[in-house]
C-alpha cells in the first residue's frame, strides 16, 4: 500500500480505533442499508456509544474536547472503509452553533444529552425550495408572539430530520424588504421535533440517488418558545456562516477517505485482473488515470491539512476550506471514475461496492456547497473580482 494511503500520522490511535469499529459494518452492511434505503441505526448507534459523535464537544459538557483535525480523521476512516458518514456527520457540526452562540442554559440543557446520544441533533433546516443557494431569499418566517415564534414555511434536502429530535432552523424574523443588509433579519432557532411532529411540522421523505435520508419539511403554524432562539434575533445568518468553515473541512476529510478508498480498490484490481497476459495495472492507459487521481488526493489533502490547522488555531481558513472542499470533493470524483473504469462491468455490480460509492461521492460535488459557488467565493473574496451575482 502506498504509504499515504496508510493513516496520516495525525491522530493515529483514533483512526485505528474506528477503522476497527468501521469492520464491524462492511460492505454487506452498507448495500443492505442502501438498497433498503435505510438509516444505518446500528451504526450511528456504535459511533455515538463510542463518543465519536460528541467528538467536538467540550469535556465541561460530557465531549471528548477534541480538535477539529480529530474529528476530520473520524470521518475520514469511516469513509475511507467504505462507510458513510452522511447519516451523523452534521451532529458533529451543527452543535457548533449552540456551543459558540447559544446561552449558558441552552448549552448545559442540550450540549451533555447530545454527548451521551441521548440527544439526537442531526437535522440543519437551511435550504428552501425556492431560493436554493441564495440563503437570505429564503421565506419561512417566523413571527414573535409573546413568549414563542410561529413559524410557516418550507425546508428541502433537510436530511435525517426523520432519525433527528432537534433541528437547527434558519428563518426570517424581519421581512427582507426591512432589514438594510440581506443577510439581517435572519434568526436560528433550536426546533425539538419530538414535540413538533403533528403540531405544525410535517416531514417527507425524498427518495434520492444514494441513501442519505434526507427530506422536505413543512411548517404550518408550528410553535417553538422564545427561549429556542438562538444567540440575537436577526443575527441567525452570521452563526451560520460561523460553522460553515468546519462543516466543509470536515466534508473535505470525508472526501478524502472516499478517494483512498477508490484509489485502493482501484490499484488492488489493476495488479489482481490478468488479461492478455499480464496484469491490466502493467497499461498505461488503466495506470495513469489512478496515478492522477492520487496525485490529486495528495494535493487537496494537503490543503485541508492547511486549513485544519488555521481553523484550530484561530486564524481565518474561508480560503483553505472553501478551496479545499472543492479540490478534496473533485480528487474524490476522479477517483471514482478511475475505480469504476479499471473494474470495467464489474464495476457495475452491487457486491463490489464501487457504484454505491460512486453514488455517494458525486454529491459533494453539490452539497453543502456546489463548486460554482466556491468558484465565486474565490473570484470575489479571495482573488478581490466583482461579486458575480
Ligand atoms: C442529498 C442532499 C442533502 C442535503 N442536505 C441538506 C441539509 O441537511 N440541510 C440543508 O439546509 N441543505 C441540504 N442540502 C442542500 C444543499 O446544500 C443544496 O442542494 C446546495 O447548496 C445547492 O443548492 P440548490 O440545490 O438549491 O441549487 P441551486 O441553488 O438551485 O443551484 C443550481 C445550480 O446553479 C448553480 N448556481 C446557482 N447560483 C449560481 C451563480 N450565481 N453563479 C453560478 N452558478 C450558480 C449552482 O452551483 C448549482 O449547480 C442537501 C442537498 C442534497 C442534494
Amino acid at each position: 500500500m502506498a504509504q499515504s494511503l496508510r493513516p496520516e500520522d495525525d491522530h493515529l490511535e483514533i483512526r485505528e480505533e474506528v477503522a476497527k469499529l468501521c469492520a464491524r459494518f462492511p460492505g454487506e452492511y452498507w448495500r443492505r442499508v442502501d438498497r433498503e434505503r435505510a438509516y444505518p441505526t446500528e451504526f450511528v448507534q456504535a459511533l455515538t456509544e463510542a463518543g465519536y459523535l460528541g467528538a467536538l464537544i467540550p469535556e465541561e459538557y460530557g465531549g471528548a474536547g477534541l480538535p477539529l483535525s480529530a474529528a476530520a480523521a473520524i470521518l475520514e476512516e469511516i469513509h475511507r472503509s467504505g462507510g458513510n458518514a452522511a447519516a451523523c456527520h452534521a451532529q458533529m457540526y451543527i452543535m457548533g452553533t449552540i456551543l459558540r452562540h447559544g446561552s449558558p442554559e441552552q448549552k448545559q440543557k442540550y450540549l451533555p444529552k447530545i454527548a451521551t446520544g441521548e440527544l439526537r441533533l442531526q437535522a440543519f433546516g437551511v435550504t428552501e425550495p425556492t431560493s436554493g443557494t441564495d440563503t437570505t431569499a429564503l421565506r419561512t418566517f417566523a413571527r414573535k408572539e409573546g413568549d414563542k415564534y410561529i413559524v410557516n414555511g418550507q425546508k428541502i434536502w433537510t436530511s435525517r430530520a426523520e432519525h433527528s429530535d432537534l433541528m437547527l432552523l434558519l428563518a426570517r424574523t424581519t421581512p427582507r424588504d426591512q432589514v438594510k443588509k440581506r443577510t439581517e433579519g435572519l434568526s436560528t432557532f433550536i426546533v425539538d421535533m419530538r414535540q413538533a411532529k403533528g403540531r405544525g411540522l410535517t416531514i417527507r421523505p425524498i427518495r434520492t440517488m444514494m441513501n442519505h435520508n434526507t427530506t422536505e419539511v413543512f411548517f404550518d403554524n408550528m410553535e417553538v418558545p422564545a427561549e429556542n432562539l438562538v444567540g440575537e434575533e436577526g443575527k441567525g445568518f452570521r452563526y451560520i456562516l460561523d460553522g460553515m468553515n468546519a462543516e466543509r473541512l470536515l466534508i473535505s476529510a470525508e472526501s478524502i477517505g472516499d478517494a483512498k478508498w477508490f484509489i485502493e480498490k482501484a490499484v488492488n484490481y489493476a495488479k489482481e485482473r490478468v488479461l492478455f497476459g499480464r496484469p491490466i495495472g502493467q497499461n498505461q492507459g488503466i495506470q495513469f488515470p489512478i496515478a492522477k487521481a492520487y496525485a490529486q488526493m495528495r494535493a487537496a489533502e494537503a490543503l485541508l491539512h492547511q486549513g485544519l490547522k488555521k481553523f484550530e488555531s484561530g486564524q481565518p481558513c474561508g480560503e483553505e476550506a472553501n478551496m479545499g472542499k472543492m479540490l478534496c470533493a473533485d480528487a474524490a470524483w476522479a477517483a471514482a471514475e478511475a475505480c469504476l473504469q479499471t473494474h470495467g462491468g464489474f464495476g457495475f455490480a452491487e457486491e463490489y461496492d464501487i457504484e454505491r460509492k460512486y453514488r455517494e461521492t458525486r454529491l459533494y460535488q453539490v452539497a453543502p456547497i456546489s463548486t460554482n459557488l466556491i468558484l465565486s467565493y474565490i473570484g470575489e473574496h479571495v482573488l478581490g473580482m466583482p461579486r458575480s451575482y
